[in-house]
């Protein structure tokens, strides 16, 4: 029942990590707050989403241009993340590799584990950190946390997840930058469980996959249903709506 209850809390906040959009990006000016263009990108997708993956319900989050469907990462980049190891309970850093996995095959998108990270989530993260990750978009923040650090994290919410947007005129909108909060002291103990690792990694794929844009569904029986008690992989709806996240464009003048 404790882990039934921990589940219950799988939130997420748009309004916090959703609604960075540049006006314009200059890249050439010195001291500019974005990377220079096109950094890793190539010129077709690095992978491709699966095709026939069911018809179960879903939803993408809300776009903030009317004129695009959906936001996406650019699948002609890969998809770079890093992990804050601190307070990580045991077994933490590989669960997260699965549910990357795991969010990687449904969508296709390509990730790379940048190593280890110090830096804390914050709200109004940096989306381009050149002193600490280079000159290219700050990488998908993956950390362990506490409600004192992360004050989202109150109450019964298990994580928060969600990516910036980034912004070229003429251009779709894509997605960098994205964070998944995990709360470290309430997660933990339920790796005491026999089904515990199976529940964490739930919670990581339910986070991540808001990372690369889907939102909640009424259906109880995907992953993405914001009172989640008992799914632990992806459903259909869940592997649908990930799969279209995959069909982003590719966008190198970012
Ligand atoms: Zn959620």
């Amino acid at each position: 029942m404790l882990v039934i209850a921990l589940l219950v809390g799988l939130y997420y906040s748009p309004a916090i990590l959703d609604r960075h959009i540049m006006p314009a990006l200059n890249p050439l000016v010195p001291g500019s707050d974005v990377p220079p263009r096109g950094v890793d990108a190539a010129a077709d997708p690095l992978g491709t989403p699966p095709v026939g993956t069911g018809s179960g319900s879903f939803r993408l989050l809300p776009s903030p241009d009317p004129e695009q469907d959906f936001v996406a990462y650019d699948p002609c980049r890969p998809v770079r993340y890093v992990i804050r190891p601190q307070d990580s309970p045991p077994g933490g850093e590989e669960l997260i590799h699965q549910g990357i996995a795991e969010i990687s095959s449904a969508t296709g998108l390509r990730f790379i584990y940048d190593g280890p990270t110090s830096e804390a989530p914050t709200e109004q993260r940096k989306k381009f950190q050149p002193e600490r990750y280079g000159k290219r978009w700050a990488p998908v923040l993956i950390a362990w946390s506490t409600p004192e650090e992360t004050p989202g994290l109150a109450g019964e919410v298990a994580g928060l997840g969600g990516s910036a947007v980034a912004h070229v005129p003429g251009h779709p909108m894509v997605y960098v930058a994205g964070q998944v909060k995990l709360d470290a002291p309430a997660l933990a103990p339920f790796l005491a469980h026999r089904e515990g690792p199976a529940l964490l990694r739930a919670v990581i794929i339910h986070e991540l996959a808001h990372v690369v844009g889907m939102g909640h569904t009424e259906d109880r029986n995907q992953l993405m249903h914001d009172d989640n008690v008992g799914v632990t992989s992806l459903a259909d709806g869940d592997r649908a709506g990930l799969a279209l996240l995959g069909t982003g464009a590719c966008v190198p003048q970012l």
